[in-house]
């Protein structure tokens, strides 16, 4: 009875982990719970391979073709744009609408003409189906309408790079200048636990050597909010405030989002 309760269980939740992640891994796990019987032989083994080639199959030669029927499209990497991440591309995150589409192109393209070197990386979009299915752990990504970008970079000699400071493209915060102003304090100090949460999913910190670009990640900024189409943007204020930038699109976000001093969120109307 403990045995088939503990299968259940753990069946469950490794269905609502996939679907989390991947909207479409859940679905999959179960077909495949239905084609294959636990009473075949290697019937784990067969599970996984199986596994692997329908959702391989599914997520990049299906998907790409159906999500537009839906309403969003897998971004396409250029030369100008690409994810940070391969995962980004493996765990359908990386679908937008048709609008955001041509923005990111318009943003990467005003990025070319200040530095061809500097290119659109991209974090977390959204899922490739259903309005209203948001892509954890950002409730707010799910209508196709909003995408993380990364900041810009650059080594000791000013020398900007592609290149970012962790595995996830999350949580190496470029921290206040002024040490008196602590936003994740305020926030701790009201009860919002999870402001600094990203911290723990940067998946390895690397390239330590390098350091946040102003004058970079500032004509990212400037490109974004001259996109007509943008009508918020995430960034922390005090990036704001040392970026000088003006634009009554850069919002703070509130308390009850996690912390934007590493990386940019921005939406479309
Ligand atoms: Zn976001």
């Amino acid at each position: 009875m403990f045995h088939k309760l503990f299968k259940f269980l753990s069946k469950f939740f490794l269905f609502c982990l996939l679907t989390l992640t991947t909207q479409i891994g859940g679905i999959i796990y179960l077909i495949i719970q239905l084609i294959i019987k636990n009473d075949t032989q290697k019937y784990l083994f067969k599970k996984v391979v199986l596994f692997i080639m329908i959702y391989s199959f599914a997520t990049f030669l299906l998907i790409p073709y159906l999500a537009p029927m839906f309403g969003r499209e897998k971004i396409q990497d250029t030369t100008q744009i690409q994810a940070h991440s391969f995962l980004t591309k493996l765990f359908n995150r990386n679908y937008v609408n048709p609008k955001l589409h041509i923005t990111l192109k318009e943003i990467a393209n005003s990025l070319k003409s200040y530095n061809p070197e500097i290119k659109l990386v991209y974090l977390d979009a959204n899922f490739p189906f259903i309005d209203g299915f948001p892509l954890a752990p950002h409730l707010s990504h799910k209508d196709g309408k909003k995408i993380d970008v990364s900041f810009v970079y650059q080594d000791k000699n000013q020398i900007v790079t592609n290149q970012k400071l962790s595995n996830s493209g999350y949580g190496v915060f470029e921290q206040p200048l002024d040490q008196k102003y602590n936003q994740s304090l305020i926030c701790k100090e009201k009860g919002y636990w999870q402001y600094n949460f990203t911290r723990y999913f940067t998946f390895g910190k690397i390239n330590k050597h390098l350091f946040f670009s102003e004058k970079a990640t500032k004509k990212l900024l400037l490109a974004i909010i001259n996109q007509k189409q943008v009508h918020k943007i995430f960034i922390e204020p005090h990036l704001k405030n040392r970026l000088h930038l003006q634009s009554s699109k850069i919002r703070f976000h509130g308390c009850q989002a996690v912390r934007h001093d590493d990386h940019i969120h921005f939406q479309i109307n």
